[in-house]
């Protein structure tokens, strides 16, 4: 907790210091049938405005516990979330998620403009304002001609478009990504990274984006925070200065790439034998 913080309660008064999230002390203890988790154990880390933030550690670290806390999905033990310096404590309509689980977050039985379509008509958005949107949002996943299909008829790659589609209609301030990448093929893969990037370039949106994958972290970040194991804290946050232009060759081929991630490859090999 920030004592020397007074959170302003109207964003128009909003100090152009604040920023965008905060994260301050987070503490996640899972408690089921007698057993104890403790997920994270001390993580602060904030994200100021049209940021593009990884969140990088080894699989099992909370990664996914930390996103679903900043989403207001899930209370923290103790600690605080703030979004534009007021405190979360449950989903806003400020931020929008996307799964790692394509599969499960669309509906089967809804054609793909309808599945973009439903958070707006729960928002209360007029038609003509929702079908706006959807077709913008449509468009710049490069799915126009796939509004009428149904997602099984879509490959892997093409659903995650849809839920990607979905969360940028719903116009957030803050898109939070979990592992959004991890199961479909490689080509997709980076294609989807370079969307990513384009879709932030184009809509000024701030990004949050967990993944487990360090080289996918270095690519699409402008900073990456790497976590440890848990109980999680973090390790170090990482100024990525690989510039604006991110090309999936160049970028990679770039030697300044290879240094990003072997810094953050060690720290995270550190971690995993501490935790050992
Ligand atoms: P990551 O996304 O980095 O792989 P998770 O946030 O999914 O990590 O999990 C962090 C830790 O918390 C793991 O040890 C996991 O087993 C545990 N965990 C996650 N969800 C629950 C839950 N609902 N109940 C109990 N333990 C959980
Ligand atoms: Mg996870």
């Amino acid at each position: 907790m920030n004592d020397a913080v007074t959170a302003p309660q109207d964003s128009t008064l909003l100090n152009l210091n604040t920023p965008m999230l905060a994260i301050s002390h987070l503490r996640k203890v899972y408690e089921s049938s007698g057993r104890t988790v403790e997920a994270i154990g001390d993580v602060s880390f904030s994200v100021r405005e049209r940021e593009l933030v990884c969140i990088v550690g080894p699989s099992g670290a909370g990664k996914t516990t930390l996103l679903r806390c900043i989403a207001g999905l899930l209370a923290p033990t103790s600690g605080e979330i703030q979004l534009s310096g007021n405190p979360v404590s449950g989903p806003s309509p400020g931020m929008a998620v996307v799964f790692q689980e394509y599969g499960r977050s669309l509906f089967p039985w809804m054609r793909v403009a309808e599945n973009v379509e439903l958070p707006l008509k729960e928002k209360g958005k007029p038609a003509a304002e929702r079908r706006r949107l959807v077709a913008e949002s449509l468009e710049a996943v490069g799915l126009r001609d796939a509004r009428k299909a149904y997602p099984w008829q879509l490959s892997g790659g093409m659903q995650q478009r849809v839920a990607i589609a979905r969360a940028i209609a719903y116009e957030p301030k803050v898109l939070l990504m979990d592992e959004p990448f991890a199961s479909v093929d490689a080509q997709t893969r980076a294609e989807l990274e370079d969307l990513v990037r384009a879709i932030w370039a184009r809509l000024g949106v701030t990004i949050v984006f967990v993944t487990h994958d360090i080289d996918e972290s270095v690519y699409l970040g402008d900073r990456v925070v790497v976590l440890s194991a848990s109980p999680t804290t973090v390790m170090q946050d990482v100024h990525i200065d690989l510039g604006h232009d991110r090309d999936q060759l160049k970028t990679r081929a770039d030697a300044r790439f290879g240094e990003l991630r072997s810094l953050i490859y060690t720290l995270i090999k550190g971690a995993k034998q501490v935790a050992r």
